[in-house]
């Protein structure tokens, strides 16, 4: 097992934060009737969600074969995306890598938290260019964390390496999964317990189907779960939506035809589109999506968008 000084990485008022109390702690048990947190006695919302989301978690960490205790929950994986940034990046001093061409949000969240980038391209069969990674981590010492998306959002391909990566970088290292359930034997969530510094962000907006619920999960040493969770707001995930995603987790035989079909229907958009001739390359895909290189690409964007 790797050994990473974690508290080294948390920007120092967050380490000293003393978390928000939520009412519904200082009590537990289910039977009684709550007068701690100035709700309404009627209707059927009137409560406020738990703010541990356990009955989600529990069945979560039997699916995800993680331990509850090594799972995070978020009002989707953008919210994870933000708070990794607010517990390890000092706005205005420390950076983050991020790895062009690939998911929007890395760069927002950091220009929203006001945090550096240093953008370390893909190389062009898009994998990570590990080298020169390690290179900038080890040159500029305001580099925190690392995100890895894989697959990649928009390549659709799997980063391989990932290990190497995992050995030599001392920072942060966040691997976005959220397309990992179109090929999950190749999660990283098994490694959690050999990294201490890697975060894999899994959501429900893909494979299962749920992008309007709003449910993303992070797996992680138990220290990176307890910063994540203390520094939530307390009811981050509505009950509504722990609610959703604990019904479709009841519903793996759905969950795994759906798969096939979009799986088999990747297979078929692929093979039509490779016979038309505006059509250069079909890449190959380990997500839901296919990149497709075209000829004269924006008159056939603005077709598209016309249509
Ligand atoms: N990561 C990647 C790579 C994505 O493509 C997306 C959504 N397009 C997200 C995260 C956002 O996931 P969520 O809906 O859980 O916020």
């Amino acid at each position: 097992m790797k050994t990473v000084d974690i508290e080294k990485l948390v920007r120092p008022n967050i380490l000293a934060l003393k978390p928000y109390s939520s009412a519904r702690d200082e009590f537990q048990g289910s039977e009684g009737i709550f007068l701690d947190a100035n709700e309404n006695p009627f209707g059927t919302l009137n409560r406020y969600p738990d703010p541990h989301q356990k009955a989600l978690k529990t069945k979560l960490s039997e699916v995800k074969n993680v331990p509850a205790k090594q799972i995070f929950i978020g009002n989707g994986s953008d919210e994870v995306i933000d708070l990794i940034y607010r517990i390890f990046c000092e706005p205005g001093k420390e950076s983050a890598i991020i790895c062009p061409p690939t998911y929007g949000m890395y760069e927002v969240s950091a220009n929203i938290n006001n945090i550096g980038l240093q953008k370390i391209p893909l190389t062009t069969d898009f994998q990570l260019d590990i080298e020169k990674i390690l290179q900038t981590a080890e040159a500029d010492t305001s580099v925190k964390l690392i995100f890895v998306c894989s697959p990649n959002n928009p390549t659709g391909n799997r980063l391989e390496n990932l290990e190497k990566l995992l050995d030599n970088f001392n920072g942060i290292v966040v691997a976005d999964e959220a397309y990992i359930d179109f090929c999950p034997e190749h999660s990283l969530k098994s490694k959690i317990n050999n990294y201490p510094n890697l975060i894999v962000m899994q959501t429900f907006s893909k494979a299962w189907a749920l992008a309007g619920v709003r449910v993303g999960m992070a797996f992680a040493d138990e220290k990176i779960i307890s910063l994540l969770d203390k520094t939530k707001p307390p009811y981050n995930v509505s009950a509504i939506n722990q609610q959703a995603a604990l019904e479709t987790l009841s519903h793996p035989d759905e969950f795994e035809e759906r798969r096939n079909t979009i799986l088999q229907q990747k297979a078929h958009l692929a093979e039509e589109l490779s016979k038309m001739e505006i059509v250069k390359r079909i890449y190959p895909s380990d997500a839901n999506f296919l990149l497709v290189e075209v000829s004269d690409a924006n008159r056939i964007y603005n077709e598209l968008v016309q249509k």
